[in-house]
């Protein structure tokens, strides 16, 4: 579904991303690991879209988007939630979602609203009221609802779990589960490392913007060595 290859991301004289090639079937939850600074991020922004990779290409479905803009990679089925959630503090619930819907012509986002505020009843009621007085874990549900709006196959997530609560975690680990089940395929970058692993089929370790292993979750959560030396055990 997404294959990326020889990926590299260079902004002055960092050297962020170093030729990382990777894949997501379609129907997996795949995670990138690494410590702060490993490239995460930057390598997220470059499948999105918001950052010029200086090399290698980025194929969704068999499309080459490599200089497609952001927007042109969310029409063709990716989206990303990034980083911080970046919901706009001074909209409402309700026009947060529209900002998600606002590629669509086909007339029927009234009723695939509908079904995210089935999906999040807390945004429901919460409806027409302004985003910024909602909690972390409600916001964080918002930026992932309005990815959602856009109907995406993939979607794309930089540090969901950041300063979360515990139970707001443990929802929103479910709720990629839910999703994955409803046929959409995750990227997920993440620093809760023992969280990821459960919920991933496959994970890559990035360490200074290389991919340094790459193994089916379950053999990376055994490797002691790497939770210890890179993870910190998450
Ligand atoms: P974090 O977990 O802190 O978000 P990360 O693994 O996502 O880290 P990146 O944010 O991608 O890592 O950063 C990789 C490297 O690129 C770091 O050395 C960082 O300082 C540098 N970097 C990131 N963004 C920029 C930028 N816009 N301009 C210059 N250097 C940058």
């Amino acid at each position: 579904m997404l294959e990326v290859s020889n990926l590299d991301v260079v902004y002055g004289r960092t050297h962020a991303v170093k030729s990382v090639d990777l894949r997501v079937e379609s129907g997996e939850i795949v995670t990138v690991l690494g410590a702060n600074g490993a490239g995460k991020t930057s390598l997220l922004r470059a499948l999105h879209g918001a950052v010029k990779p200086t090399g290698g290409k980025v194929v969704f479905e068999g499309r080459n988007l490599t200089s497609q803009s952001p927007a042109a990679r969310v029409a063709s089925g990716m989206v990303l939630v990034p980083e911080g959630r970046q919901i706009f503090v001074s909209m409402t619930v309700h026009e947060n979602l529209l900002m998600g819907a606002y590629l669509r012509r086909d007339g029927k986002e009234a009723r695939d609203l509908g079904a995210i505020y089935d999906r999040f009843p807390n945004l429901a009621e919460r409806k027409y009221a302004s985003a910024s007085s909602l909690s972390g874990g409600e916001q964080q549900m918002l930026a992932i609802g309005r990815a959602l709006v856009a109907r995406p196959r993939l979607v794309m997530l930089d540090e969901p779990s950041l300063g979360l609560s515990p139970l707001f975690v443990e929802r929103l680990f479910g709720l990629l589960g839910e999703l994955n089940r409803d046929g959409i395929s995750i990227l997920l970058v993440e620093q809760n490392t023992t969280m990821a692993l459960e919920v991933a089929s496959r994970g890559y370790v990035l360490e200074l913007g290389k991919v340094v292993l790459e193994d089916t979750a379950a053999a990376l959560a055994r490797n002691t060595a790497l939770t210890e030396a890179y993870l910190g055990g998450g």
